[in-house]
């Protein structure tokens, strides 16, 4: 628990972004979960670095909220350490270099996702197009290695800048090591920006291929308040498909529901809490694994 001096402290050195008891439910897909005890959305990358140094001199850690559209945050909300938020301020998109057929962009962390797909799209330069309607930021997209029909977000990756220990520094693609849905990033490195080599091609022809894409997930998704796959595909299958056959669809723990238009979403009613949607995705587990002896790892993050 981050005591009331602490508080006052951390409002004294970082009052121009600091807000107490900030609720973080409209801040996640899901709209359940309690409030951050502290909550920082620096303006600056000198911002930034302050409140992380300050952090760390005081031994507190830090849990970085992007879009929300990833996480289940507890009902207790988080109190142990502080929520730095970058989507006020780091969400500038630039153009750094370019030839005939290929461009570089950098896009801070704090820039949507489907910002970034729209801009890329109406300027003509490819290589985003399967991941049109992935919710979030960047930075989350980077931090999950975010993806979908056979690409990720690494895959025109060049370069990302982070904040690692308060200091600034750059790794290069090579040097990273993404795996499934987690980026590979080190426990406390924030994403403040990252650099992409997009091909030219035709804003129209970019234009009807991002139209199919939105097209299939719209199909395949249902309304409401989720966070996407509930569970990682386990190797050589798909989660979804298990999850179908042990019966879950429909299955109900409180105000969550596993969706029955996809077996491995769910779906958090009003009133919901996050408490239910774990009960659910244990329930969903049980399931499978006496359906199938697979252990279902969670996509989903849930902190506190
Ligand atoms: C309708 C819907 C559809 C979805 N479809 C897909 C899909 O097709 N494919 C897919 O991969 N995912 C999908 N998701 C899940 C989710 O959108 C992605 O994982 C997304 O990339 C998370 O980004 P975010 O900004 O919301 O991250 P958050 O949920 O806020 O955070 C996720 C993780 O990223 C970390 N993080 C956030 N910002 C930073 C930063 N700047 N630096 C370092 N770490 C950071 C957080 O600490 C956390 O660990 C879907 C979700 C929804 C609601």
């Amino acid at each position: 628990m981050i005591s009331v001096a602490q508080k006052r402290e951390l409002k004294q050195c970082l009052s121009r972004f600091f807000l107490e008891d900030e609720p973080l439910a409209p801040r996640t897909t899901f709209k359940t979960g309690g409030r951050a005890s502290v909550f920082l959305e620096p303006e600056t990358l000198t911002d930034l670095r302050l409140a992380v140094k300050i952090l760390m001199e005081m031994k507190l850690g830090f849990l970085l909220l992007g879009g929300g559209s990833n996480l289940l945050v507890a009902d207790a909300g988080i109190r142990d350490r502080a929520v730095i938020s970058l989507t006020r301020s780091f969400r500038d998109y630039t153009i750094v270099g370019s030839d005939k057929n290929v461009v570089m962009v950098r896009v801070e962390g704090g820039v949507q996702l489907a910002e970034f797909v729209r801009l890329s799209v109406i300027s003509g330069y490819s290589g985003l197009e399967n991941l049109a309607g992935i919710p979030g930021t960047l930075g989350g997209a980077l931090a999950m290695n975010a993806g979908a029909f056979g690409s990720t977000i690494y895959d025109r990756l060049a370069a990302i800048s982070l904040i690692h220990n308060s200091l600034l520094e750059w790794r290069s693609a090579t040097e990273l090591n993404p795996g499934y849905r987690d980026g590979g990033l080190e426990g406390q490195d924030i994403v403040v920006a990252a650099y992409f080599l997009l091909p030219r091609q035709t804003p129209s022809i970019i234009a009807g291929k991002v139209a199919e894409i939105r097209n299939l997930r719209r199909q395949h998704l249902p309304s409401g308040a989720h966070a996407g796959s509930v569970f990682k595909n386990p190797a050589g299958d798909f989660a979804g498909r298990l999850l179908e056959e042990a019966g879950c669809k429909g299955m109900v723990f409180g105000g969550a529901r596993v969706a029955v238009e996809h077996a491995n979403v769910i779906t958090a009613g009003s009133g919901s809490t996050t408490q239910d949607v774990v009960n659910l995705m244990e329930k969903m587990q049980d399931r499978v694994k006496v359906y199938c002896g697979v252990t279902l790892e969670p996509e989903i993050r849930v902190v506190s």
